[in-house]
């Protein structure tokens, strides 16, 4: 959080705070409050708008809030363990009952005789109107629980919105102004102070209030991150990497052996890179396209060029059965051109001496192509000549792995991040700010589309039919599982017991095989052959097969407790298939029948990663790009990444305002920030 790294009066502990102690400290602790500065950026989950005060003779049934006298309170104990408390609220116009369930202690912290305001429902309760568990707060000018536009936070137990309130209304009277934006923006873009948006977003006046404040403080987030990512791609430029001669003959050579034709996007993208690492300044490209789009014989053409001229080319994949695959597909596209580059594969499986042989060879220069998972990659490599790293599936690997290997090198390699989880370009530009974009805006011609179907457990039989149907006709079929073995506390399928349930079933004459990621590196790259090679027609599996991997005969994936999986890793999966040119179906198998949601719906619908990845943005926030799992994930509390346009204002005012201010160390606040974003999001 940026917070937490501020140094003024932000710094101090929420334990200063009246009310708070050890164990309050705890609770707040546990939703990342620390300090008072945590406290008043502990935005609102949504507000209540209680800022109409009713007369108490027109009350109508539904939420109400009055301003009344107690005049008169008492409880007791209609039963064993069942207390009730029940008093009387007067205004000018008439009174009303009030009753609190199991709160003895409302009898003796209200007084009779004093004014307050009163929040709750209003209805027939039991044979009486009355007002059932209200809020009640001291009349005062400035309420905080009634007679306004009330917050409701995020709350734990114990951490109520109430008590949030009151510890947020103290934090902002004790708060510095803390200033992030430079004054000159902040005229330009006419900006609240920092102070009053914070004010604002907890206690607003109107409705508007909350919008002016909410985006005064999305342009804060945003900004800082515009002026990170621009910071790191002004640090990239002046960098020296190797330069890679274009050889026209040899991508001609290979274009004219591949099995398949490039596409008009292929072709562009190759291009794109190939300018780039003729530079010796470092290429820094992400390379977007939805799965099934072609990305791998991209990365090869530049590798190929990269290995041609003399120097190294790095391959990084999140799963060793990826890595393996990548192997195997170079060696196929390569052999038909003549070409034998000594490949190294780098990943757990590999023996130990042999490992240290492989060291050697990467070391000395010998091995030019080395493909491994991120596990192997961190670890005592050395390079002799490193041009260029690809990583495949960028968003599986965390911000330091990509730099630990960038270092290993010993100048600024090129480097070609590879994503499926593809962003419009609008908005990869906001969060991959320093990287240039290459979209793969189309997939290869030919391609069937998917179908995919939600199915409820009471309904498989269609399903296990037309997957008979299209097993004999000679297709396979990938079934996914959330578990590897049963689990007590787990309601979801296991692979294992499906693979046993599906030998008895439908499918008994069919060859199943069983592939997670416990079972030992030879198992698993045996299992995967057999499945390559057709000697399986049914693969059950974990995700362990979730990206990359590529079976063009499979045409079904079957998606076990679908609705355990986010919409990207469901999109993924589904990728698997269809990527020969026969059509694909995918049947996303619920875990109850009541389990369809709207995100398994829109899944349904769509087929275009692109837009799944928006909707998906939408759902999840800023973790769906920046890897949700990492740590220090990108903490934005504010912005919404859609937001097309204020993005595009923070980014021209962020150019704008590092051309007249290339140094920051004048802007302290603006400094401390920026560090941390880039600390999130470098990509270089
Ligand atoms: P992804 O972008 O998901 O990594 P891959 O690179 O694995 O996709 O490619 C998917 C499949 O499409 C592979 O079987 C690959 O050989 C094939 N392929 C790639 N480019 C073309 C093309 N231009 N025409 C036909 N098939 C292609
Ligand atoms: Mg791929």
């Amino acid at each position: 959080m940026i917070s937490s790294i501020m140094v003024t009066s932000m710094d101090i502990s929420v334990e200063n705070i009246k009310g708070v102690g050890g164990a309050k400290a705890k609770l707040l602790k546990k939703v990342g409050i620390e300090t008072v500065l945590d406290l008043v950026t502990y935005y609102p989950r949504t507000y209540n708008d209680y800022s109409t005060i009713s007369v108490i003779v027109k009350l109508m049934p539904g939420t109400v809030c009055i301003k009344a006298k107690l005049t008169s309170i008492a409880g007791r104990y209609v039963r064993r363990g069942m207390h009730i408390t029940e008093a009387i609220a007067t205004d000018d116009s008439g009174s009303v009952k009030l009753v609190w369930f199991n709160q003895p202690y409302r009898a003796t912290s209200m007084k009779r005789g004093e004014q307050y305001f009163f929040v709750g429902e209003y209805g027939l309760h039991g044979k009486n109107l009355s007002i059932s568990s209200p809020e009640s707060e001291l009349i005062s000018d400035m309420p905080i629980n009634a007679a306004r536009i009330v917050p409701i936070y995020r709350e734990t137990k114990g951490l109520t919105s109430r008590l949030l309130r009151s510890l947020i209304s103290q934090g902002l009277d004790c708060i510095d102004s803390l200033e992030i934006v430079p004054s000159t923006i902040q005229k330009e873009e006419l900006l609240l102070p920092w102070k009053q948006a914070v004010k604002l977003m907890h206690f607003p006046n109107t409705m508007e209030d909350i919008e002016q404040a909410r985006s005064r403080l999305a342009f804060e987030e945003l900004f800082v991150l515009q002026v990170a990512s621009l910071l790191n791609k002004n640090e990239l430029k002046g960098q020296h990497s190797l330069s890679i001669a274009f050889d026209e003959k040899l991508a001609k050579k290979f274009v004219e052996n591949l099995p398949f034709k490039l596409t008009d996007a292929q072709r562009r993208v190759v291009w794109q890179i190939y300018k780039d690492i003729e530079k010796d300044e470092p290429m820094n490209r992400i390379l977007e396209g939805d799965v099934g789009s072609g990305k791998t014989v991209v990365a090869l053409m530049a590798a190929l060029m990269c290995i041609a001229s003399g120097h190294q080319v790095v391959l990084m994949a999140p799963t060793e059965i990826l890595a393996r695959q990548h192997a195997e597909t170079i060696y196929r596209l390569l052999e038909p051109i003549g070409m034998h580059v000594s490949v190294g594969l780098l990943i757990g499986a590999v023996a130990k001496n042999k490992k240290q042989i492989l060291k050697e060879m990467i070391a000395s220069g010998r091995t030019k192509l080395i493909i491994g998972t991120h596990a192997l990659i961190q670890d005592d490599v050395t390079f002799s000549s490193l041009g260029l790293i690809i990583v495949d599936e960028q968003h599986r690997f965390g911000v330091e792995q990509r730099r630990t290997l960038q270092k290993k090198a010993g100048h600024m390699p090129h480097v070609l991040h590879m994503t499926a989880t593809p962003i419009p370009r609008s908005l990869a530009l906001t969060v991959y700010g320093e990287l240039d974009v290459s979209i793969l805006d189309a997939k290869p011609a030919g391609r069937a589309p998917i179908t995919t179907t939600i199915v409820s457990p009471n309904s498989l039989q269609p399903m296990h039919l037309a997957i008979k149907k299209e097993i004999e006709k000679g297709r396979q079929c990938f079934w996914v599982c959330p578990l590897i073995t049963e689990s007590a506390v787990l309601a979801a399928k296991s692979a294992e017991k499906v693979a046993l349930e599906l030998k008895q079933s439908v499918f008994k004459s069919m060859r199943i095989g069983l592939l997670h990621g416990k079972m030992k590196s030879a198992e698993k790259e045996k299992i995967m052959h057999d499945f390559l090679d057709h000697k399986l027609d049914i693969l059950v599996s974990t995700t362990v097969i979730e990206v990359g991997v590529d079976v063009p005969n499979a045409s079904v994936m079957v998606i076990q407790n679908a609705d355990r999986f986010g919409l990207s890793q469901l999109h993924q999966l589904r990728g698997r298939v269809g990527r020969g040119n026969q059509a694909g179906m995918c049947y996303l198998a619920l875990s109850d029948s009541k389990a369809v949601s709207k995100r398994l719906r829109y899944l349904e619908q769509s087929n275009d990663g692109f837009k799944l990845a928006e909707y998906d943005l939408q759902l999840r926030g800023p973790g769906a790009i920046y890897g949700s799992s990492q740590h220090g994930a990108l903490d934005l509390r504010v912005a919404n990444l859609t937001d097309v346009v204020l993005i595009s204002r923070a980014r021209s005012s962020a150019k704008a305002f590092l051309d007249g201010n290339p140094d920051l160390s004048e802007y302290a606040h603006l400094n401390v920030a920026v560090l941390k974003a880039r600390s999130v999001t470098n990509l270089n």
